[in-house]
């Protein structure tokens, strides 16, 4: 058996090596490192694929987040909502920019944002919903935009693990999660579903003043050389991770049907055991593309079980071990433990399989077939 790896950067590298190290060879020869012909070709493919109108490269994905945040113009006092199970980038920008972060709690089946939770926590102060599709699922985008159209309130998506996911309305109709909110965020991290290999991001909006605003800011807030209108900064997604991205996105499809494949077949041999909870699908199929597989272990030694898997070489990961609300950086009085019911229950529950394109049924049969003997 091929050894496990938590994320196979290495064999997905060795199955696409001559079209990424082409793609990387033309920005060697070519030299346009910063802002180059990939930078723009990657921003209209993504924004065909996405069906979206406007795609703003950048940096990293908490750039993303900074920069739409400073795009929609929110002021030091601003609430903004988000939620208390996710990766610390997201409150990490609304404090850094002084607006005042709310966290709140989530939902136990889905994990994401809980929409009781949120209609909870409005006060005449917020302005912004920051929704996380988190693990890779749609977050409920139409109860969302409910609550954001009667508040007057901005939707931003935090889409840094839910690129390729579709958003299924009630009516049936679909669309890409990224482009339901005002703005959305993601992020290119290698261990992303579309990674590149370094760091990147992108902001995305349907927006065209808003996309104009975006574009000034990522470039220190010039809108024409040498004149700076706002306050920017400086986020560029720089051309050797564009030639990475633009080799990668033609199989992006391709590679989130590989992680559903995946964790399909996990959640098939662990299907009705007592301590497993396995993840919960609310929408079609294709609203989640399984950023990360995590199982909730009910009434056992979750540690005990990361031990074990650890010792027969299968890596796992805790994601998140403690709620962002007990943070020392984002502790706050104004929060109340009993407000967080579900996530500080999931915080001693869940755990991460490995999840990656290239699992083969070998290695989840060795996966679930060890995860199952520690829990008989
Ligand atoms: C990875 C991630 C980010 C940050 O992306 P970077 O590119 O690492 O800055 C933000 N939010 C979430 C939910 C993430 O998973």
């Amino acid at each position: 058996m091929k050894k496990i790896q938590m994320v196979d950067l290495k064999g997905q590298y060795e199955s696409i090596k001559d079209t990424v190290n082409t793609s990387i060879q033309e920005v060697l020869d070519n030299t346009a490192y910063i802002n180059g012909p990939q930078v723009h070709k990657f921003q209209k493919d993504l924004e065909q694929y996405l069906g979206a109108k406007h795609v703003i490269p950048c940096a990293n994905g908490t750039d993303a987040l900074q920069i739409a945040m400073m795009g929609l113009g929110l002021k030091p006092g601003d609430e903004v909502i988000t939620a208390d199970f996710t990766f610390a980038a997201t409150v990490e920008v609304i404090a850094l920019l002084q607006l005042t972060p709310v966290l709140v709690d989530v939902d136990a089946d889905t994990y994401n944002i809980s929409i009781d939770a949120i209609k909870k926590a409005i006060t005449p102060k917020t302005k912004a919903i920051v929704p996380v599709h988190l693990f890779g699922q749609a977050a409920n985008m139409e109860a969302i935009l409910a609550i954001a159209k009667e508040h007057n309130l901005y939707v931003i998506e935090d889409n840094a693990q839910a690129i390729g996911a579709d958003y299924t309305y009630a009516d049936g109709s679909k669309k890409k999660v990224g482009v339901i909110g005002d703005v959305a965020s993601t992020s290119f991290f290698p261990s992303k579903n579309l990674g590149c290999y370094g760091d990147g991001g992108a902001i995305f909006t349907n927006d065209d003043a808003l996309a104009h605003t975006l574009r000034g800011i990522v470039n220190h807030g010039m809108y024409e050389r040498y004149h700076h209108d706002v306050v920017g900064v400086n986020s560029r997604l720089d051309s050797i991770q564009a030639a990475v991205l633009n080799a990668k996105l033609p199989l992006l499809d391709g590679y989130n049907q590989a992680r559903q494949q995946a964790a399909a077949k996990y959640s098939a041999a662990f299907a009705g055991h007592t301590n497993i909870v396995t993840p919960v699908i609310t929408g079609t199929i294709d609203s989640h593309v399984f950023h990360q597989y995590v199982l909730r272990i009910l009434n056992a030694d979750r540690d005990g079980l990361m031990k074990h898997l650890l010792d027969k070489g299968i890596p796992c990961a805790i994601y998140y071990p403690i709620p962002l609300h007990s943070q020392k950086a984002y502790a706050d009085a104004r929060y109340n433990e009993a407000d967080f019911p579900v996530t500080n229950q999931l915080v001693k529950e869940v755990i991460a399989l490995p999840m990656h394109t290239e699992l083969d049924d070998e290695q989840i049969k060795f996966i679930t077939d060890s995860v199952i003997e520690f829990l008989a």
